[in-house]
């Protein structure tokens, strides 16, 4: 991609290659008066990626970012790409003008689809111990607004929790109970898919629930801290509780190794309505942005990268492809 011309430029002056490409698509088909659910797998798009001669034998870290559109997960990813491209300078951000891209640059038409995308260029990324890892970003989508859209989504819910080291559940203000039911729903389906898991490691590794535009930092502050507080409330378990509020929570502790959550900021009126907003940091509010600094080191930072393990084991970029084909058929069938 190094002479593709239409390539961004990123923020440090370089030209950001690659795009996202949508490997897992969710589809409805009508026959003989029933809705069949089918769920798709490009497998030649992902083979590019993970059978890459580069990276096909390096141990995959993958960060997810789920959750409903229109809510801010593709303008995050593409400060995920920022980071990442930067290779650890210290002015990542980039500058005041430069517009957004990446995912939100070349989102086009794929964009109000439920299914799941990969950009397309790994990052490879050397950890303390010295090991070279790929880093791979994945953005997923969906919508929980009818009966038939709830299945679909939980079951992209699902493929991604099950293919990811750390999911991202980006949500808009607060964490809602409905919140709380749809990752339970799609936590399940993900387990049961798992049978033969050992039930003594737990399914899945880390949750990170993103409270987007979280307006009670009086309350709790933004960031990790105020997260957790939030979290440790919303997850909290007492004997006065309903018995199916009870099980939510016991089923989401349940299922992964480690749960965090944190508070961001609102991005500024530029950035939620402004039709002609292109990205341009300056556009956006400062304590969005030093909320971004703080953030996105945490999930990303070679220190703080997760490899992707499944049964105990850690996966390579080679092992993900087949992960990626077995898992899409059980829910094929
Ligand atoms: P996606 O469908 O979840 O990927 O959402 P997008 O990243 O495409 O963003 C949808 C709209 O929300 C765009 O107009 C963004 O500028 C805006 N947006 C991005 N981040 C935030 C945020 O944190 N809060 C608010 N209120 N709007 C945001
Ligand atoms: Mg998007």
């Amino acid at each position: 991609m190094a002479n593709d011309n239409s390539a961004p430029v990123s923020a440090s002056g370089l030209r950001l290659s690659g795009e996202p490409l949508q490997i897992i698509r969710a589809t409805t088909k009508e026959e003989e008066e029933k809705t069949l659910h089918v769920f798709e797998l490009d497998e030649e798009k992902l083979e590019k990626v993970l059978l890459d001669p580069r990276i096909q034998e390096k141990k995959v870290v993958v960060v997810s970012v789920a959750g409903a559109f229109r809510k801010g997960k593709s303008f995050l990813l593409d400060f995920f790409l920022r980071y990442l491209s930067a290779e650890g300078q210290p002015d990542w951000l980039g500058d005041d003008d430069s517009p957004m891209e990446g995912f939100t640059w070349r989102g086009g038409s794929e964009r109000e689809t439920t299914g799941i995308l990969l950009w397309s260029e790994p990052f490879i990324c050397k950890t303390p111990s010295g090991e070279e890892v790929a880093v791979l970003l994945m953005d997923t989508q969906g919508a929980f607004d009818s009966e038939s859209t709830v299945r679909d989504c939980a079951t992209i819910f699902a493929l991604s929790t099950m293919l990811s080291s750390v999911q991202v559940f980006n949500l808009t203000h607060n964490i809602q109970e409905d919140d709380l039911q749809h990752l339970q729903l799609f936590t399940e389906y993900g387990r049961l898919a798992l049978e033969d898991n050992d039930n003594v490691s737990k399914p899945f590794q880390c949750l990170m629930f993103l409270v987007r535009d979280w307006s009670f930092p009086y309350e709790s502050p933004y960031g990790v801290a105020g997260g957790r507080k939030v979290l440790e409330k919303r997850l909290q378990i007492s004997d006065k509780q309903h018995q199916e509020l009870k099980q939510i929570r016991q089923h989401i502790r349940s299922c992964f190794e480690e749960i965090s959550c944190f508070l961001l900021p609102h991005p500024g009126l530029n950035v939620a309505t402004n039709p002609h907003f292109e990205g341009k940091l300056k556009d956006i509010e400062r304590e969005f942005k030093d909320q971004l600094r703080v953030l996105i080191p945490l999930l990303l930072d070679p220190d703080n990268l997760i490899v992707k393990e499944i049964n105990g084991s850690k996966v390579t970029c080679r092992d993900l492809m087949e992960y990626f084909k077995a898992y899409i058929k059980i829910y094929q069938g």
